[in-house]
């Protein structure tokens, strides 16, 4: 078990979460910290959305089925999930102080990553989307991003929807879509009205991945984040869909991309991130203490020891900074702003902890043995996916000097 200095959250979580919290921890030691070596250079290692397609691309059968039936068996595969779909019904406090668990390890735990704008799912495309996706059956992938429309997805956006009189036909590009071909849907924003824009002219469907007129390129594009290429270019060619496929109103889906990349993309990288930092300096402590030189442990040196502890204080407050928006997105405020601050640290202080902590191990550090090159990537990686710092920094100036 891990025991550092840090480990226990700053909240006091109700007895319930941290029980969870155990149990999401033994799993992480006895389950998969032994199979990380196998994952870490494994080839088929790829990026998608969902633990579960990433934990199917690398493992047997038998070693995905194992660890599906201890998530369902335990109730976390459904750490996401409200109870009124079945789930745990627990806070995102709660669900990100479980989710830091899970992310000590490069190894997937296969909780779903239920995308929350799925809840707005109507009638009976609660049945036909959001059911399969809760389940595993389904894999979704999030399509906002355009070869020119990044950062500014409202302004430059291309993709468009045009309604026949019957159908929504569909023409556009969309590019670094990750696990769009391991994906059976796609939860795609398109231009429906050209004036209104993301002022009430961009409409969110659920695309179906094998419908006409959809095309994925494969292979992928690759990025250093994963050993195959997981991010793609999805092009729609007169793609028709039904009124039955719109998510939430026509002319809505800005506001719940933003909702999906406040929750998902932005508050989540906190947990994603406490993880790894925290892995990342147990690790450095324990070899800091092992590895010898000029006679002494090199944990006697000032300059080791001040990295530790920058990697403590930069764990310390994120997590703090992280659990106290999740409680503050539990009392129902408004926490785009402060989710972007959420996710602009965990990127940058994360990869400044794992900076560390990689010349900390000199070249273990650098090597494949070890998750830290991995953990580097991903992190470095936040500070781009999702919005990258700038765009983050400008909203939350935006919100500093709205008053
Ligand atoms: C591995 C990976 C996975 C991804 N997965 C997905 C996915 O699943 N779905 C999806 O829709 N997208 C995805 N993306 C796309 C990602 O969200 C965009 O790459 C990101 O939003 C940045 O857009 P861009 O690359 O076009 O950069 P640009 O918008 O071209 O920005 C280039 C640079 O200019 C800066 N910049 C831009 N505007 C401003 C400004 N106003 N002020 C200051 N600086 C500015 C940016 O910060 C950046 O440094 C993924 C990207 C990667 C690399």
């Amino acid at each position: 078990m891990h025991a550092s200095a840090v480990s226990e959250p700053l909240y006091q979580l109700p007895a319930e979460v941290k029980e969870f919290r155990k149990v999401a921890r033994k799993i992480v030691h006895e389950e998969l910290l032994p199979l990380e070596q196998a994952y870490l250079k494994s080839p088929e290692q790829a990026y998608g959305l969902q633990p579960i397609t990433n934990l199917r691309a690398v493992f047997p059968p038998d070693v995905v089925r194992r660890l599906e039936k201890i998530a369902r068996d335990t109730g976390l595969w459904y750490v996401m999930v409200p109870e009124a779909h079945g789930g745990m019904g627990l806070s995102l406090l709660a669900q990100i102080a479980i989710i830091e668990e899970f992310m000590y390890t490069a190894v997937p735990f296969p909780w779903v990553n239920v995308p929350n704008i799925l809840y707005e799912c109507r009638g009976a495309q609660a049945e036909r989307f959001l059911k399969p996706v809760i389940e595993g059956k389904m894999i979704h992938c999030f399509a906002q991003t355009e070869p020119n429309a990044g950062s500014d997805p409202g302004g430059m956006m291309k993709t468009s929807a045009v309604w026949n009189g019957s159908q929504w036909v569909i023409n556009g590009t969309k590019m670094w879509i990750s696990g769009a071909a391991e994906s059976d849907i796609i939860l795609l924003q398109a231009v429906t009205d050209a004036e209104k824009r993301q002022r009430g002219g961009i409409t969110m469907f659920v695309v179906q991945r094998n419908s006409p007129g959809v095309k994925i390129e494969e292979p992928g594009i690759p990025t250093w984040l994963s050993q195959k290429a997981a991010q793609y270019i999805i092009r729609f060619d007169d793609c028709k869909v039904g009124a039955e496929d719109v998510l939430g109103e026509v002319g809505n889906g800005f506001r719940l991309g933003q909702k999906w990349l406040t929750i998902h993309d932005r508050l989540l990288r906190g947990p994603y991130s406490l993880g790894k930092m925290q892995r990342a300096l147990d690790m450095s402590i324990k070899w800091a203490k092992e590895r010898v030189t000029f006679g002494r442990p090199i944990s006697e040196r000032q300059a080791i020891q001040w990295k530790l502890v920058d990697m403590h204080v930069d764990i310390m407050a994120l997590r703090a900074l992280t659990y106290e928006m999740a409680a503050r997105a539990d009392g129902g405020e408004d926490v785009r702003a402060q989710a972007a601050l959420v996710k602009m640290v965990a990127a940058e202080w994360g990869t400044r902890c794992l900076d560390h902590a990689i010349q900390i191990h000199g070249a273990m550090g650098e090597s494949s043995e070890l998750p830290l090159t991995q953990f580097y990537r991903y992190l470095r990686h936040y500070q781009i996916g999702g919005g990258t710092n700038e765009i983050q920094r400008s909203l939350i100036a935006r919100q500093l000097l709205k008053g």
